[in-house]
C-alpha cells in the first residue's frame, strides 16, 4: 500500500516564501539584518546551499555578505586616483571578473585594491537599472544566470539572494512562434505534423547531411537536422548577430544551442538557474562594499596608469588594447539596443523572442519575465548587431584564436599584469564561466591551488 504523505511529510518539504528552489537544491534566503546594521560583513555558521562541511567551498561559508533590500547606492568615488596613494592592486573593469577579483584580494588577502572601470556603473555588461519608467532592465540586453557549478552559486550567494527562473525563448519563423532550442513542438507547430519523439529522431537523422569532421557553426547544426532547419533557424540569425556565415564560425558558437526531440522548451539545462532577486547591480553593490577597496568609476586605465603606484594589474578590459594593437586588432562583434516602454503589462508571452529571419534586429526582450518585477507598464530592448563599437563578443573562429594565441604569449610575458574575462583572455564565456576564472585567477595569485573548473 502506497504511504500517505502530509504536506510536512519530510520527503516532500513545504515550500515556505522565503526559500528559492533551483532544482534539487534548497536555497534559503538569510535573515536580513536591519536596516543601517547591514553594512558589516555578516558572519554566518553555513550557507544551507553547501550542506557538506569539509572540501574547497567551505572557504566560501565563512562568511555571508548581503544587504538589506535597500536602494541602490553609489559606492565610494574619493578621488584617490589623482593622490598618489599606494595599492597593491589595480583591477581595471569592475565587471565579473573584476569585481570578484577585487572582493577576494580584498576581503579574503586584505589586499588594498583600487578598482576602476571607463564606464560610469559597475557590472560590467551585466548591468541593470531602474528606466524612466521604473521597470528593472538590463542595459545591455538579457543576461540570466546559469550554472552546472555548485562554487561558483555558492560564492555568488554570499552577496545576493535569488529568484528561481528557467529561460524559455521563442523563435519567429515563416509567421509562427515556435519554441527554440527546436524541439518536438517546434518542428510539430511549424510543419503542422504530429510526429513522436521517435518519429522527429527518424526525420532529424533523414535530414541530416552527415560531416566527417564537425569544425565549424554550419557542420554542428546540419549534421544533426539538415539543411532546412538550418537556413530556417540558424543561417541568418547567425549572419545578423556575427556579420559572417555559420561555415566561418567555430563548431562552439552554434553548438551552443541544441537540438531536441523531446517537448522541454528550456534554454538551458543548467542544474542551477535563477536570477539575483535584486538584480545584478546590487549583487555587485554587495560584493564590493568592502573598505578595502575603492572605486573609481569614469576612468580609463590608459589615463590614469602614469601617475599611479600599484603592486601588480589585473586588466578585463580588451587584451589587444592593453599592448596597444601591437599585432593589429582583434575582432570584437558589437551591439546597439532601442530600449522601449510600452502601456501595457505584458508585450510578449516569454522573456526573448529570436528573429533569425526578416527583421533587422536580432532578438526582443521583455525583461519582466526575467526580473519578476510587477509594473502596469513594461520595458523591451530590440538588439542590433554592429560590427565597430564597444566590444561585446570575442568571435571564436581559428585566424582570431591565432590571433589572440600570440597576444597571450605577450601577456604571459608580461610580469606583473594578469589577464581575466570575456575581454582580457578573448573568451566567449557566460557569466558563471568568468566567476569561475576569476576564482581560479585568484587562487593562483594566492599561490593555492585552484579548484573552481566551470565547462
Ligand atoms: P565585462 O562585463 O565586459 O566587464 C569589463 C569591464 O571593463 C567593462 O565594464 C569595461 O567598461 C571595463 N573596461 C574595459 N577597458 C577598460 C579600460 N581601459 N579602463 C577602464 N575600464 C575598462 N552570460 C550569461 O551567463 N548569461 C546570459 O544570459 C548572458 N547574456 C549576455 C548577453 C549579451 C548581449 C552579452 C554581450 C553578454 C552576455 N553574457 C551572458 C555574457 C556576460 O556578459 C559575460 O560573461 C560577463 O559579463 C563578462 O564579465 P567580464 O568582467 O569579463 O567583462
Ligand atoms: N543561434 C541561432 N539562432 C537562434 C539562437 C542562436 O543561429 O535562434 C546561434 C547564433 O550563432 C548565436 C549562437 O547560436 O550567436 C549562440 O546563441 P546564444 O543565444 O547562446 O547567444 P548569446 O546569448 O550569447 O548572444
Amino acid at each position: 500500500m502506497q504511504a500517505t504523505r502530509t504536506p510536512n511529510s519530510p520527503s516532500r518539504p513545504e515550500r515556505r516564501p522565503d526559500t528559492c528552489y533551483i532544482n534539487k537544491l534548497e536555497i534559503k534566503e538569510p535573515a536580513v539584518k536591519p536596516r543601517g546594521e547591514g553594512r558589516r560583513p555578516q558572519r554566518k555558521g553555513g550557507s544551507p546551499i553547501v550542506p557538506d562541511a569539509g572540501g574547497p567551498a567551505a572557504a566560501f561559508r565563512q562568511e555571508r555578505i548581503l544587504q538589506p533590500s535597500a536602494p541602490s547606492r553609489v559606492l565610494r568615488s574619493s578621488g584617490v586616483v589623482q593622490d598618489g596613494v599606494t595599492f597593491d592592486y589595480l583591477i581595471v573593469g569592475a565587471g565579473f571578473a573584476g569585481s570578484v577579483l577585487a572582493e577576494r584580494l580584498a576581503r579574503d588577502a586584505g589586499r588594498r585594491v583600487l578598482l576602476i572601470d571607463r564606464r560610469r556603473h559597475v557590472g560590467g555588461n551585466a548591468y541593470d537599472e531602474h528606466d524612466a519608467a521604473g521597470v528593472l532592465v538590463h542595459r545591455y540586453g538579457p543576461h540570466i544566470f546559469h550554472t552546472n557549478s555548485r562554487e561558483v552559486l555558492s560564492y555568488l550567494s554570499r552577496f545576493t539572494e535569488w529568484r528561481a527562473y528557467e529561460h524559455r525563448v521563442l523563435a519567429s519563423v515563416d509567421g509562427k512562434l515556435v519554441p527554440i532550442p527546436i524541439n518536438l513542438d517546434t518542428v510539430n507547430s511549424l510543419y503542422g505534423w504530429s510526429l513522436t519523439p521517435e518519429e522527429l529522431g527518424e526525420y532529424f537523422a533523414r535530414q541530416a547531411e552527415p560531416v566527417e569532421r564537425i569544425r565549424t557553426s554550419e557542420d554542428v547544426v546540419v549534421s544533426k537536422i539538415g539543411r532546412t532547419l538550418y537556413e530556417k533557424f540558424f543561417r541568418g540569425y547567425t549572419r545578423k548577430h556575427w556579420g559572417l556565415d555559420p561555415a566561418q564560425l567555430d563548431a562552439s558558437v552554434a553548438g551552443r544551442i541544441p537540438v531536441r526531440t523531446d517537448r522541454d522548451d528550456r534554454y538551458f539545462t543548467d542544474e542551477y538557474q535563477c536570477m539575483p532577486l535584486h538584480g545584478y547591480t546590487r549583487l555587485f553593490e554587495n560584493m564590493l562594499d568592502h573598505p578595502n577597496i575603492t572605486l573609481e568609476l569614469g576612468v580609463d586605465y590608459r589615463d590614469v596608469i602614469g601617475s599611479l603606484r600599484v603592486g601588480e594589474i589585473v586588466y578585463t578590459g580588451p587584451v589587444d588594447e592593453f599592448f596597444e594593437h601591437r599585432f593589429g586588432r582583434l575582432p570584437y562583434r558589437s551591439l546597439r539596443f532601442e530600449h522601449e516602454t510600452y502601456e501595457v503589462a505584458q508585450h510578449q508571452p516569454v522573456a526573448v523572442i529570436n528573429y533569425p529571419q526578416d527583421r533587422p534586429y536580432t532578438r526582443v526582450t521583455e525583461y519582466k519575465h526575467l526580473t519578476g518585477q510587477s509594473h502596469p507598464r513594461t520595458s523591451v530592448s530590440y538588439e542590433y548587431a554592429l560590427a565597430e563599437g564597444e566590444p561585446y563578443y570575442p568571435i571564436p573562429r581559428p585566424e582570431n584564436a591565432a590571433l589572440y594565441a600570440r597576444y597571450k604569449a605577450l601577456a604571459d610575458a608580461t610580469p606583473g599584469v594578469h589577464f581575466a574575462g570575456r575581454l582580457g583572455t578573448y573568451r566567449y564565456y557566460n557569466m558563471d564561466q568568468v566567476v569561475g576564472q576569476a576564482l581560479a585567477t585568484y587562487a593562483k595569485l594566492r599561490g593555492a591551488p585552484s579548484w573552481v573548473h566551470v565547462a
